[in-house]
Parts: structure tokens; C-alpha cells; sequence
């Protein structure tokens, strides 16, 4: 079909048919318009929008005047089990984080210092993201059959899901570091290889 009028009437035709799929688009289409136009003009006294910063001032002014009535009530003993707003003064005053918040990675230790990790790459298998990469290596304990020879994590990549943590047999890698501000200057520093994750 070659006339576009003819085109575009057969295209608005499918919006009318109640049974059409694009029935419900087209409801929602005129339900736009019909506010669009009957929106109310504004008057005078509000295009000076003079109300609105009235009522923005006052709403301010009430919860600023309220969490400082509340602190200095505090400071005397009164009101505790009322809570008032705080501002926490970050980074040199963190946010207390809740004990369940995953946080920073890092590899677990045996007594003897040695990762407790052994190297069975569930982690690397379940990780989403692809961002653990395990080689592993022979380890000289008969009891324990490996160990990871290189375990490298970037951060770059982690899209903090946990499942690392869930699916390890041996709570080798834990996210209890309480460590968030991990922001680098690059991409490389952003990669934690055995030793970063088991120190710092
Ligand atoms: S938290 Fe999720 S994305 Fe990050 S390393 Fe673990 S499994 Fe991968
Ligand atoms: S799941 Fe645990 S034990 Fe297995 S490779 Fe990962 S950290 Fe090591």
C-alpha cells in the first residue's frame, strides 16, 4: 500500500477496535488527553507560585523545628523513646551498617594462616556476573584435597548478589568485611587477587 493517508487511517483504525490488542493503549491515551486539556489554568496568585514556597518553607520548618526541639529534649533526658532525625557526617562519621548488609569480600583463614577455601569453583560456577576466576593447585595436606593456587575477584564486575557466599561448603568467602567505599582510579585496582582478599 503506497498512500500513506490510507496507511497511518488503517494503523488509528486498530486503536479503536475494542478487541484489539492496542485497545487498553488507546483507553490510556485518551485518558491523557482528556486531562491534558480540561487541566485547570492556574490563577494569578498561583502563577506567582509564591504559595508553593510558602507551604515548601513551612513543611522545612516544621521537621527542622521539630528533630531540634526533640535533640535538646534529649540532651535534658526527656522524649528518648522518641527518635530524631540524624545526619551522619560521612565518610569521617560512617553509617552503622546492619549486620546482614553484604559488604566487601574477603577469603576466610585456617589456624595456620592458609585459605580455607579448596578450590571446588562452585563460587565461580554460581557467580553471575563471571567475576571469580580460580586456579587450583595440588595441596601438600592429604587431608585436604586443593587449594586455590590463584583467586582473583573483581570488584568491577561484582554485582554484590551473595550467591559466592551462599553456595561455598567450607564459609571460605564471607562479605562481613563492613567495607562499601571500595572506588578505585582504575579498572586494575578494582581486581582483588588471593592475598588483598585474605589481608585487607
Ligand atoms: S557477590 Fe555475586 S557477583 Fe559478586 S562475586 Fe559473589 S556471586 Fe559473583
Ligand atoms: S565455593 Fe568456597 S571453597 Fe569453593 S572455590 Fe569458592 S570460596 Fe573456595
Amino acid at each position: 500500500m503506497d498512500n500513506p493517508i490510507e496507511k497511518r487511517r488503517l494503523e488509528l483504525e486498530k486503536y479503536f477496535d475494542a478487541k484489539s490488542p492496542f485497545a487498553l493503549l488507546r483507553v490510556a491515551q485518551m485518558k491523557r488527553a482528556w486531562k491534558h486539556k480540561n487541566r485547570r489554568e492556574l490563577t494569578w496568585w498561583e502563577n506567582t507560585y509564591i504559595p508553593t514556597v510558602v507551604t515548601g518553607i513551612h513543611l522545612t520548618s516544621k521537621h527542622f523545628f521539630h528533630n531540634l526541639n526533640l535533640h535538646i529534649l534529649h540532651l535534658f533526658g526527656l522524649c528518648k523513646d522518641q527518635k530524631a532525625a540524624v545526619t551522619y557526617q560521612y565518610p569521617e562519621q560512617p553509617r552503622p551498617l546492619s549486620a546482614r548488609t553484604r559488604t566487601r569480600h574477603r577469603l576466610t583463614k585456617r589456624e595456620d594462616g592458609s585459605p580455607r577455601c579448596v578450590a571446588c569453583m562452585m563460587c565461580e560456577t554460581v557467580c553471575p556476573a563471571r567475576c571469580i576466576e580460580i586456579t587450583a593447585g595440588e595441596h601438600p595436606d592429604p587431608n585436604i584435597e586443593k587449594f586455590p593456587q590463584k583467586f582473583v575477584l573483581d570488584l568491577g564486575k561484582c554485582v554484590y548478589c551473595g550467591f559466592c557466599v551462599e553456595v561455598c561448603p567450607e564459609d571460605a568467602i564471607r562479605m562481613d568485611t563492613g567495607k562499601l567505599n571500595t572506588a578505585e582510579y582504575s579498572r586494575e585496582s578494582m581486581i582483588y587477587d588471593k592475598k588483598r582478599l585474605m589481608d585487607e
